[in-house]
């Protein structure tokens, strides 16, 4: 018997999102316009009022963000090494030094006391990432920044619709990035977002995005200095707005089908399941990814061919995310295995298994009998 396949993620895109695309399409004005505008409101409603711009991607957005907190040569951003490259990759490319610290265990979130301990004269800036959805600590993270006269980038790529102790990330704090690629909780197909905390930094972002322009009264245009080009053209922006309108019902039902991980998830050996929310205030978890560790040590395969045997019985997985101090780029600025125990082991062990809105119970139940099976015969 084959069953359909089951990726590990899938957008969910309704008929009226299509149709409304189309209507874009046909008034040919594509590329950056009113749609844009539209997709900034609705996500400035969605964040408390703050101003907000979006963006070719994530990427892109931590790039700008880290310009717009004139970082570059001689100085020094803090970030988990347990994150997506994009976050490392742009603190190098703006001409900064990435400095990697270890994640908690639990929380996969980065170990704000090693922050601390990291602090030098030339650190700028504090990156974390809010892990799958599950906020850093938001008091203690913005009392040191705080505390240290640091910035803050937020990246929280994973986390739209997240919050904390009841208010929502990206409503408050410093810099905080979103990404709308397909594998997010919204999408825009690609794209990305800030919010920021004034808006005079918004208009900064304006020149950033698109080329340094500045438009003059008498309708020219002067180029202020050589900025890069990362708008985001309506079409997208039309796609981001359908689907933000979806984000609390999308991550309703990411929530209803975590809970039934939770409740299936028995293998023999057992693996070590996500960190299910701060005690207390565990809506505030998003769930962009449900991602057990796996107990490699007491398994006699790897996880490759743990992967190739759910992928086998038509069940997609992933890897988030690899170690990114182990990676070419950061082994040459001298990083080893062994200094940061956390991020090793997690980026060995971890699985990313199937979970999208519009997946079933049934769905989660067959990936838990599968994961059961594989583990068994092990
Ligand atoms: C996906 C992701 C990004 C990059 O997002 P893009 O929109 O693809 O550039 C950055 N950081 C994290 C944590 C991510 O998961």
């Amino acid at each position: 018997m084959s069953r359909p396949y089951l990726p590990f993620a899938r957008p969910t895109l309704d008929e009226a999102t299509v149709a409304g695309v189309a209507d874009v399409l046909r008034t040919g004005w594509i590329t950056s316009g009113p749609q844009v505008k539209a997709f900034e409101s609705a996500l400035s409603a969605y964040h408390g009022d703050r101003p907000v711009r979006v963006v070719s991607s994530a990427t892109a957005a931590l790039e700008i963000a880290l310009q717009l907190c004139n970082i570059g040569a001689g100085d020094e951003v803090i970030t988990p090494a347990q994150t997506f490259f994009a976050a490392p990759n742009m603190i190098l490319k703006v001409g900064a030094t990435p400095v990697f610290v270890d994640v908690e265990r639990a929380t996969r979130n980065l170990d704000l006391a090693q922050v601390e301990a990291r602090i030098t004269a030339r650190t700028r800036a504090i990156m974390p990432t809010h892990f799958a959805g599950l906020p850093v600590d938001m008091d203690a993270l913005y009392a040191l920044a705080r505390r240290r006269g640091l910035r803050v980038i937020e990246d929280a790529a994973l986390a739209i619709g997240s919050s904390w102790k009841g208010r929502r990330v990206g409503s408050f704090g410093d810099i905080c990035v979103f990404s709308f690629h397909p594998n997010k909780n919204i999408t825009s197909i690609e794209g990305g977002a800030l919010v920021v905390d004034s808006e005079a930094e918004a208009q900064r972002i304006d020149m950033l995005r698109f080329h340094g322009i500045e438009r003059l009264e008498d309708g020219t245009r002067d180029c202020v200095f050589a900025g890069g080009k990362f708008n985001l053209p309506n079409v997208n922006a039309r796609i981001g707005v359908a689907q933000l309108q979806q984000l609390d019902a999308f991550n309703a039902r990411r929530k209803a089908l975590v809970a039934h991980y939770f409740a299936h998830l028995r293998t023999d050996p057992p693996c070590e399941l996500p960190h299910r929310g701060h005690e207390g205030d565990e809506a505030g978890h998003s769930w962009n990814m449900f991602a057990p560790l796996l107990p490699l040590e007491r398994m006699g395969i790897d996880r490759k061919q743990f992967r190739d045997a759910l992928e086998t019985r038509g069940i997609g997985t992933g890897v988030s995310y690899e170690a990114a101090h182990l990676t070419s780029a950061y082994r040459r600025l001298g990083y080893r295995r062994g200094d940061l125990p956390h991020t090793e082991h997690i980026g060995e062990t971890t699985v990313t298994l199937p979970l999208f809105p519009s997946m079933t119970e049934a769905d989660v139940e067959r990936v838990c009998a599968a994961c059961a099976e594989v583990l068994a015969t092990a």
